[in-house]
């Protein structure tokens, strides 16, 4: 599963340099998460860097991009340009 901001982000700009995959990036009005590129940290860390940095708890998993372990350790590997 890939997580995603919500619309209570105040765009305090912690998350996005402790992303391990350049996941996280500016909006149109507050930060995104690309699920292509978000691995919940698989790969880096053992949480999710994001979600531990977040002063206002606003970076729930996104049910929309839901994913076994499997198919998040494979999107870790294709973007170290193993896979
Ligand atoms: Fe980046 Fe990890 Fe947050 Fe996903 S969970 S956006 S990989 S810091
Ligand atoms: Fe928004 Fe939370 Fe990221 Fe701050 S850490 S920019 S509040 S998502």
């Amino acid at each position: 599963m890939a997580l995603k901001i919500t619309d209570e982000c105040i765009n305090c700009d912690v998350c996005e340099p402790e992303c391990p995959n350049q996941a996280i990036s500016m909006g149109e009005s507050i930060y995104q998460i690309d699920p292509n590129k978000c691995t919940e940290c698989v790969g880096h860390f053992d949480e999710p860097q994001c979600v531990q940095v977040c002063p206002v708890s606003c970076i729930p998993v996104d049910p929309a991009h839901v994913e076994a372990k499997e198919s998040l350790w494979a999107k870790y590997r294709r973007l170290k340009g193993e896979g």
